[in-house]
């Protein structure tokens, strides 16, 4: 079917909905920009409304390495009575949790307050690039046709990096070893009796995953890092694949093999929790449609074998009830863009901080998924912090074109940290943040931009850049 094509024109595209996309066009049009956000799927949020945990927020030590955007959103959540708030799992990290039905109203309400325009329902599926190299337009096809979207700054948060690879900049995607991260689906149940879930986990410590950090486990025993996660009060538990009440279940054939089985509370007013346990591995190409939703089938009778499972064994869980899957399978990892600068294992296992050039800050492990019950975790020196720099978020030759999330630039290990939404969230900032500057300055580069300008606006805004272990 023969189309015209449409024109439109903004000061800003953002392509992609998830965590980095919605915080990278807030930010973007509160700093006076006509904003415009492109979004595959029906809902913005991403990966924000799976019900996970938002890692990465905080580090081990309890203190906020992410704000600005983030905070805005929690302070939605917790009007609506969807936060939870940060918990201790006194293993690696401390997380956020929030409602994540309450999510999809809070980020639609936070994407409207700063005016930013949204289209559902689209795909980017095509570049217009000059001879310069700058790109000026991306092609969007949605119900009402085809668009060519005309702006002066393209902010790629579609996660797998599609406008700066086809704007041709450099990328990688696994490493030597070839793996990739398997897929998972979320799945949330409802009713569940967290005092005798979690009298179950005091006596069933070797099931447990806690103290994987030098930092967090200090001096104590496995039974007081669990006394300490279970006096909290919330339904937050790691059962790991090496432990008798996960190990014996994969062995029995009760379950598929699996690394953990993670449960994080949701919301109080249902009872409800969030499960992490599914997976299909064999490095399945995230990019790949057919062999992504290939995947559908097996991770949704995952799904429903886990949540009987649950029922069965795991006390607390008797009377609880089947309460919804995730928007979406999810895809951890698939092209890391290379920029000006690539994130190290080093540079995030140290807590390496970058005063001159940091714009964001991550603070979860290195936290790579393997195929069957095997998982790479390694911890943040100290309980602290590392500093994402700004060359992480440019892609090499791509004067107008930012990213942020988990397609930034860095080795597999260094993203296997950087892809939590904490830190995508503040990437996002720091993106939509320097487009309007190099807007407001008329700047044809974004490497002509004063970093140390731009870290000064985003700590104006609440962006936390330093000051923090
Ligand atoms: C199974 C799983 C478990 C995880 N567990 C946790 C956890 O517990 N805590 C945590 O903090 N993080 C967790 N993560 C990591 C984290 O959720 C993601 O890495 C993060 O949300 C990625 O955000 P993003 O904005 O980079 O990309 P995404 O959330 O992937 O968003 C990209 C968006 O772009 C859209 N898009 C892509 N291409 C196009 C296109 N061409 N046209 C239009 N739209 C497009 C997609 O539809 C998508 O909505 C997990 C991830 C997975 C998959």
């Amino acid at each position: 079917m023969a189309q015209r094509l449409r024109q439109a024109q903004f000061d800003v595209v953002v392509l992609g909905g998830g965590a980095s996309g919605v915080a990278a066009a807030a930010a973007a049009a509160k700093n006076g920009q006509k904003t415009l956000i492109v979004e595959a799927g029906a809902m913005l949020g991403g990966e924000l409304l799976s019900g996970m945990s938002l890692d990465g927020v905080l580090n081990a030590r309890g203190e906020y390495v992410v704000g600005g955007f983030s905070s805005e959103l929690f302070d939605e959540c917790r009007s609506m009575d969807g936060f939870i708030g940060p918990i201790h799992d006194y293993r690696l990290i401390c997380y956020v949790c929030v409602d994540p039905e309450v999510m999809k109203i809070a980020v639609m309400r936070v994407l409207e307050r700063h005016g930013v325009t949204a289209w559902v329902s689209s795909f980017a599926e095509d570049l217009v690039v000059g001879p310069d190299g700058r790109v000026s337009g991306l092609v969007v096809v949605n119900k009402s046709g085809r668009t060519v979207v005309n702006a002066r700054h393209f902010l790629d948060c579609s996660g797998d990096g599609d406008i700066a690879v086809q704007a041709g900049a450099p990328f990688e995607m696994s490493d030597a070893s070839g793996d990739l991260q398997p897929l998972s689906l979320m799945f949330r149940m409802s009713n569940v009796d967290t005092p005798h879930l979690l009298r179950f986990a005091q006596g069933n410590v070797a099931s447990l995953a806690v103290g994987e950090s030098d930092w967090i486990r200090g001096t104590r025993s496995d039974q007081e890092l669990v006394d300490l996660l279970v006096a909290q009060g919330e339904p937050s538990l790691f059962f790991k694949s090496e432990g008798p009440f996960l190990g014996d279940a994969i062995r029995r054939g009760d379950l598929a093999p699996t690394a953990l089985i993670m449960i994080q509370p949701t919301s109080k007013a249902r009872r409800e929790v969030c499960i992490n346990a599914t997976r299909v591995g064999g490095n399945v190409d995230g990019t790949n449609t057919a062999a992504v939703s290939a995947t559908i089938g097996t991770l949704m009778e995952q799904v429903w074998r886990t949540a009987s499972f649950l029922k069965r064994q795991l006390p607390g869980f008797e009377q609880a009830a089947f309460a919804g899957v995730a928007p979406r399978v999810g895809i951890r990892e698939t092209r890391r863009i290379m920029g000006d600068y690539v994130l190290t294992r080093d540079d995030v296992v140290s807590g390496r901080k970058f005063p001159d050039s940091a714009v964001a800050k991550g603070a979860q492990h290195v936290d790579i998924h393997q195929s069957g019950t095997t998982q790479i975790r390694i911890p943040i020196a100290n309980g602290g912090s590392y500093d994402i720099p700004f060359g992480c978020l440019l892609p090499r030759g791509l004067p107008n074109v930012m990213v942020a999330g988990r397609c930034l630039s860095a080795t597999r290990e260094g993203m296997g940290t950087a892809r939590t939404m904490g830190p995508c969230m503040a990437m996002g900032q720091a993106i939509g943040t320097a487009a309007a500057m190099c807007i407001e300055q008329n700047l044809d580069n974004v490497r002509e931009l004063a970093v140390d300008t731009l870290q000064h606006r985003l700590k104006q805004q609440g962006a936390v850049i330093d000051g923090v272990h």
